[in-house]
């Protein structure tokens, strides 16, 4: 048996130069950015106002002029002018040009007076209070021509908006290394038909394939706990995958047939056992350029593993590291375990008091998932965090 973290080591030293390929940025969502991306135009483009109000030019960095402003009209988000009298001359002393957030400020202007703060009349504005900021965002504030902009990682929606706001409507990504799922059991049904008799349905499948959406997953179907099945189906997957992600089959039960059929199957075993839990049976292997993970089928044992193993060898194989977000928080109460031999992650909730155990039986208990935010890991050997102790959480929502 192996230690979890040598476990990862492992997917991660498969790490390589991806394939690239360009994709249209509204299909970027979760594709893996494998290279940093620059800039290429400056943010904002212009200097330009922060809020609603009126573009002045103190004489010399005062907050409040002496003297009431002249109103010379108004400049629009996206117009170039001073919309009234002599529009494209600049401000001068004494002036002063109602401006919109987001548009240019005119030049010879400095500052911006927000409305709620200055009254006109008469063609005269007057400053009711001093502003303490200028209201001005300075061209290349938000970022400039030339900085990185993103490093890798797995594209989010505010990473899109990143890269949509620097004018990109294409981007490259790793292409994604292809993913098989193969769920295993013969006591398995699928979603959507009647249950009988022993049957169970199968939820590890579906929850694979949403918990690495952006990769490129494909849904090959069950198989019951049968060798000659198991072994014609992983040598049909291994054709066409390059990882093989199976749920169940791969512990010490009369049926469990997914080592010795990957064995069959010509796959070169790299681990199977690790000191996690949920997760003791895990089963790593390679065949060629290709890789195979056999998880154990408790659901929360799928979940764990596809998170701490999986997504860490398919960022790997797109050129990146998963860096899952991990929360340091407070214990709200005493979180024990029993038996200390192995790593274990136990699904928490945070509130405003902190982190808390979830009502959890162990790896068969899917439902624990829906109020766990994240996860606390327990080392070797400890048995409790006690209440008020800072431990780090990892994040699943
Ligand atoms: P196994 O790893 O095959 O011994 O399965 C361990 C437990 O997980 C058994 O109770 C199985 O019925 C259950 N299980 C296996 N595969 C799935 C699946 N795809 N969806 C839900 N539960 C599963
Ligand atoms: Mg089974």
């Amino acid at each position: 048996m192996i230690h979890p973290d040598e476990a990862v080591a492992i997917m991660r030293a498969q790490r390589r130069d991806p394939p690239i390929e360009e994709v249209a940025l509204r299909e970027a969502l979760g594709r893996v950015l494998p290279r940093e991306a620059v800039g290429r135009i400056d943010q904002p483009p212009f200097d330009k106002a922060a809020m609603d109000g009126w573009a002045w030019r103190p004489a010399s960095g005062e907050a409040m002029p002496a003297e009431p402003l002249r109103a010379r009209g108004v400049i629009a988000a996206g117009s170039g002018r001073i919309d009234g009298d002599r529009p494209d001359d600049p401000l001068g002393p004494g002036e002063a040009a109602r401006i919109m957030t987001g548009a240019p400020l005119p030049p010879g202007a400095s500052r911006v007076q927000r409305f709620e703060w200055a009254e006109e009349a008469d063609g005269l504005v007057r400053f009711t209070r001093a502003e303490g900021v200028d209201n001005v965002i300075l061209r290349g504030e938000n970022a400039r021509s030339g900085d990185i902009i993103l490093t890798p990682r797995r594209l989010g929606a505010q990473d899109i908006a990143i890269l949509a706001a620097d004018g990109r409507d294409r981007v490259e990504v790793a292409r994604s290394p292809v993913v098989g799922v193969l769920s295993t059991g013969t006591e398995l049904a699928e979603p959507g038909q009647a249950l009988s008799g022993a049957a169970i349905y199968d939820s590890n499948k579906s929850q694979l394939v949403a918990q690495l959406a952006g990769f490129d997953v494909r849904d090959l179907g069950r198989l019951p706990d049968d060798f000659d099945d198991t072994l014609a189906a992983v040598s049909a997957a291994l054709d066409g995958c390059d990882v093989l992600v199976l749920s169940g089959g791969v512990s010490m039960g009369d049926f469990d047939y997914v080592p010795r059929a990957l064995e069959a199957a010509g796959v070169r075993e790299v681990f199977h056992g690790v000191a996690v839990k949920p997760g003791k049976p895990t089963y790593f292997g390679q065949a060629g350029g290709r890789y195979v993970l056999g998880l154990p089928g408790n659901p929360v044992s799928v979940f764990v593993n596809a998170e701490t193993l999986v997504k860490e060898l398919l960022y790997a194989l797109s050129g990146a590291a998963y860096e899952p977000l991990y929360a340091p928080v407070a214990a709200a109460e005493d979180i024990r375990r029993k038996g200390t031999d192995r790593v274990e992650f136990l699904p928490v909730s945070i509130d405003a008091d902190g982190v808390r155990p979830v009502r959890y039986g162990g790896s068969s208990g899917l439902q624990a998932l829906a109020e766990a935010h994240g996860f606390v890991r327990l080392e070797i050997g400890q048995d409790a965090i006690a209440k008020g102790t800072v431990t780090r959480v990892r994040l699943v929502r």
